[in-house]
């Protein structure tokens, strides 16, 4: 007898996820989106960048599913005719002091297989990649590419619908209870029940988990990142994109510079807690979300070893100044005035446990026949078709 499989969120993830299971016929899928539109939050809300792999912890999923997933989408992209633009990254050290975090990146891009990764010491061939970029060593990894996600989640709708798949908008999930071996599954307008249920929720997995009575820990701390865009006049300052070293004691990359598909550059995103996990600015407050991070355990412990990079960061979100001053560390010749205009914001769904200590890779949990995906941050748009293969393998056969 066919499975009744719904998908809750219709992000990247769900979607590749409902796309894998309508192409091996493993069921009858629907995937529930509580929005308008799929896409709506972290997919349509990032860099765009599709990742080659250089942090990630050797034989980690991250590290595993990103090599996969950049290599999956790439052929997707190739196949639905979506650009897959390769631009290239350069991570530079400005100076001396970041040469260890330096060797530690080239040496996890080197064990994760990062294709065609050089390492260069050479101010005069660090200049020919990136003519405007400053610093005393780099690494580049030309393979890293560009693509449109919002686009790329779209095209692989239209193959879960092609297939028979059912993809339903403004439905949001308010309850999942077990009944036996199957699942009720509850929004405003129906009441179903299915044999499997994914949750795919992004940075509202820790609340549609706690419906199935799953453990509150992971928690999703909200982390806005907000872009600004490069004066097109000037965008030949970046040929492709340009990374800081990421500073180990911090799970983001720091603010960056980023051509995408469109040719536009941005720059950013910086780390600022957000007061409302769907909040794309300072105005957007949700008191049940704020409160619920302030009183989260492992808010005290985060907020004492990080209070004073907190600091920085929020400083530079309410004075341009600021932001500018960290983006022109590593491309001295950007101007002021070169920052023209706020380019939107997205909100990282970052799990922190109890103790404050985050979710470095990704993580799924099981509540008897639910599937609950705990924790998919980036690289997760650019896995996220192995992170299908992955779930469809290990939690769903
Ligand atoms: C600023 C920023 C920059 C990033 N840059 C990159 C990058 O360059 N490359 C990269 O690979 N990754 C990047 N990432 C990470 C990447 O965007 C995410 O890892 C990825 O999009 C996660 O996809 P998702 O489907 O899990 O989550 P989401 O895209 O957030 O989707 C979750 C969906 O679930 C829906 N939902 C939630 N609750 C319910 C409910 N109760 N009922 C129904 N629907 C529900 C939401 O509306 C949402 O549409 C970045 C993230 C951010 C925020």
């Amino acid at each position: 007898m066919t499975r009744k499989i719904a998908v809750v969120g219709g992000g990247i993830v769900g979607t590749a996820l409902a796309r894998e299971l309508v192409r091996r016929d493993l069921g009858d899928v629907t995937v529930l989106e509580k929005e308008d539109r799929l896409a709506a939050h972290q997919t349509g809300h990032n860099s765009g960048v599709v990742h080659a792999g250089l942090y990630y912890a050797p034989g980690s999923l991250k590290a595993r599913l990103c090599a996969t997933g950049r290599a999956l989408l790439q052929d997707f992209c190739a196949e639905k005719g979506l650009p897959f633009r390769e631009l290239g990254k350069l991570v530079v050290a400005v100076d001396e002091s970041e040469l260890r975090a330096l060797a530690e990146i080239e040496r996890r891009s080197r064990a994760n297989g990062v294709p065609d990764l050089e390492r260069i010491d050479d101010v005069g061939r660090l200049r020919e990649i990136e003519p405007h970029a400053a610093g005393v060593a780099a690494v580049h990894s030309p393979r890293t590419a560009a693509v449109d996600y919002p686009a790329v989640t779209e095209a692989m709708a239209d193959d879960v619908r092609r297939a028979g798949g059912r993809i339903v908008l403004r439905e949001e999930v308010t309850g999942l209870r077990i009944v036996g071996p199957r699942v009720r599954v509850t929004t405003a307008g129906t009441d179903d029940v299915y044999d499997r249920v994914v949750v795919c929720a992004g940075l509202q997995s820790d609340v549609v988990a706690r419906l199935v009575g799953a453990d509150p820990s992971p928690r999703i701390l909200p982390f806005r990142g907000e872009y600004w865009s490069l004066a097109p006049d000037r965008s030949d300052l970046v040929h492709g994109m340009i990374y800081p070293v990421p500073d180990p004691r911090f799970p983001f990359l720091g603010v960056h510079f980023t051509r995408g598909v469109d040719d536009l550059v941005h720059v950013g995103p910086n780390a600022v807690p957000a007061l409302a996990r769907e909040g794309y600015g300072w105005s957007a407050v949700s008191l049940r979300d704020t409160w619920g991070s302030l009183t989260w355990p492992g808010a005290l412990p985060l907020a004492r070893q990080h209070w004073r990079m907190g600091l920085d960061e929020i400083s530079a979100s309410l004075v341009k100044s600021r932001y500018y001053r960290k983006a022109r560390r590593f491309v001295p010749e950007l101007r002021p005035d070169d920052l023209v205009a706020r380019a939107g914001a997205g909100v990282r769904a970052q799990a922190w446990g109890r103790d404050g200590a985050l979710l470095d890779d990704f993580a799924v949990d099981t509540v008897g026949p639910v599937t609950l995906v705990r924790n998919a941050p980036s690289p997760a748009a650019t896995s996220s078709m192995a992170i299908a293969q992955h779930l469809v393998r290990e939690h769903l056969r």
